[in-house]
């Protein structure tokens, strides 16, 4: 390690990791500190219930991944990652068997609303179909890392976006597309009526269009292993099993960067107050299911599809929603996300069985049980199901918080998701990887654009950290070396 870093990244999730990549291929030296042992935050794979039983603790469907704007920049499939793909991204079964699906064809999404909706949602998403990939990159670069490429339809996406998801909903007349664009948003615990909720629902839809909703190979992790190995390969460093307490824990760098909640950050960086304001939203209850077949859902689209979606109506879900975020109780009937990753990859689990996962919403920091409601709602809509049990491992948000200190009372969305902090985290700033300190960065789904496994806002951060260095002589230097390779390179 030389004596004085170029920076150093503090958490190996998937923010710290494209952060640290990010430094590390433009010619800085970067080393990585994680607390666990292993690297991957909320991308990790873990035998949790029974031997061969491999499951993804936390992330399983990745919409956001596959899409990434700056994860498509990256050779990850030489450093193993594959993208395995359901005949369906997701779909939402209702108590009759039918179900409304979330297809990669706009076409068959809209047949599956009913005749009533099904020219509503067309003339919805179809403008911006052919137009996905720079409207997700200008919309992940918000507020200020670049300008926008397509300005205009960036305007059109806000003028659907924008307004709160009830506003989306009322322009459907039947209930399997506004259920199914409700769940949507759900995805990250905003409250249907917040603003710029509808945007939510939109990105996820698009997303699925564009290049599905898949989940990886062997597991999330190999995601997050390409993303270290790939980092090291570029002369990264990254170390596991250590907690960083306080700022002199850390080797002399340039930069820091924290892929830490901003109460971590404020704790051992010493802000005092800097991040009072930052709220953290509804918890979630998980269960990790090893399964001795199929889960044996009435409807067959939901047996088709890598995520399901599970509440009988829209209704349903804000009920649920507002409990666990607004009334602080658990829902009686909680809304489910599911995934049911051994569909589409063998590698998880032993022939003929499964793994699959469901989590429903609770209060920050609830410690009740929710595995009963869970699986009363799962046999709902897959009668049989607890008879296909064979283990369950349960995480509620005091054991999620302890797996991972991001998860602040069980919030994995490392914040809420309502008001203006859905857009602008952890501050109303156009600078939101900036901190107190001018060396100091956060680069966690606390900040823009928010959670899920898609490492924008590491992407983001590294650019407000490679300006901050090429600042000083030792960073024009190392900008100087990588172009003067890549001029070599060209010639
Ligand atoms: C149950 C669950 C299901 C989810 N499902 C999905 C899904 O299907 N698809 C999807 O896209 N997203 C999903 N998410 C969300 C996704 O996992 C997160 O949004 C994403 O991982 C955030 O990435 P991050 O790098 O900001 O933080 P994290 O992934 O949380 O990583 C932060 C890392 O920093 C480390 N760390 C924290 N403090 C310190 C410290 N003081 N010292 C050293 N290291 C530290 C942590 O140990 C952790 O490894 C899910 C999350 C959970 C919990």
């Amino acid at each position: 390690m030389p004596a004085m870093l170029d920076a150093v990244v503090v958490g190996a999730g998937p923010n710290g990791l494209t952060a640290a990549v990010e430094l590390a291929r433009r010619g800085f030296s970067v080393a990585v500190f994680e607390a666990c042992g292993t690297v991957g935050g909320g991308a990790r794979t873990e035998e949790l219930t029974l031997p061969g039983f491999r499951h993804d603790p936390c992330s399983a469907a990745h919409p956001l991944g596959v899409n990434s704007p700056v994860f498509r920049t990256m050779p990850l499939d030489r450093y193993g990652l594959r993208w395995l793909h359901a005949d369906l991204p997701m779909a939402h079964p209702f108590t009759d068997g039918t179900a409304a699906v979330l297809s990669r064809s706009v076409a068959e999404t809209a047949a599956s609303f009913g005749p009533r909706d099904a020219g509503t949602y067309r003339r919805l998403v179809e403008p911006f179909v052919p137009r996905w990939d720079t409207l997700l990159r200008d919309f992940m670069s918000l507020p200020s890392t670049a300008l926008p490429r397509d300005p205009v339809t960036l305007a059109r996406f806000g003028l659907a976006g924008l307004p709160p998801a009830t506003w989306l909903l009322r322009r459907f007349r039947d209930e399997r597309a506004k259920a199914l664009l409700s769940g949507l948003v759900a995805h990250v615990i905003a409250p249907l009526d917040g603003l710029a909720t509808g945007a939510v629902g939109l990105v996820f839809a698009l997303a699925a269009h564009a290049r599905g909703w898949p989940v990886v190979r062997g597991g999330s992790q190999s995601l997050s292993d390409a993303l270290a190995a790939y980092l090291k390969d570029l002369g990264g460093a990254v170390h596991t099993d250590y907690e960083v307490k306080r700022l002199d824990d850390l080797p002399p760098a340039r930069a820091y960067v924290f892929d830490t909640s901003p109460a971590a950050l404020a704790r051992i960086a010493g802000f005092g107050h800097h991040y009072e304001s930052y709220r953290y939203g509804a918890g979630v209850f998980k269960v990790d299911y090893a399964l001795d077949g199929p889960v044996p859902w009435t409807a067959k689209e939901a047996r088709a599809a890598g995520t399901v979606q599970v509440a009988a109506d829209h209704e349903e879900i804000g009920t649920a929603l507002h409990a666990a975020s607004r009334a602080g109780r658990a829902p009686e009937v909680p809304f489910l996300i599911t995934v049911q990753p051994s569909t589409v990859d063998p590698t998880r689990a032993p022939d003929g069985k499964h793994v699959f996962w469901a989590y429903g919403h609770v209060p920050n920091g609830w410690s009740g049980d929710l595995t009963d409601a869970i699986e009363r709602q799962l046999e709902r809509f897959a009668p049989g199901f607890r008879d296909r049990v064979l283990a369950r491992a349960t995480a509620g948000p005091p054991q999620l918080a302890a797996r991972n200190a991001n998860y602040v009372g069980g919030d994995i969305a490392c914040g809420a998701a309502s008001g203006l902090q859905l857009l602008l985290r952890p501050k109303l700033s156009l600078f939101p990887y900036n901190t107190p300190h001018p060396a100091v960065f956060l680069c966690s789904s606390a900040t823009p654009p928010g959670p899920g496994v898609h490492g924008m806002p590491g992407h983001n951060a590294a650019k407000a950290v490679w300006r901050h260095l090429h600042r000083t002589p030792a960073g024009r230097a190392a900008g100087e070396r990588v172009a003067g390779e890549r001029t070599e390179k060209r010639a």
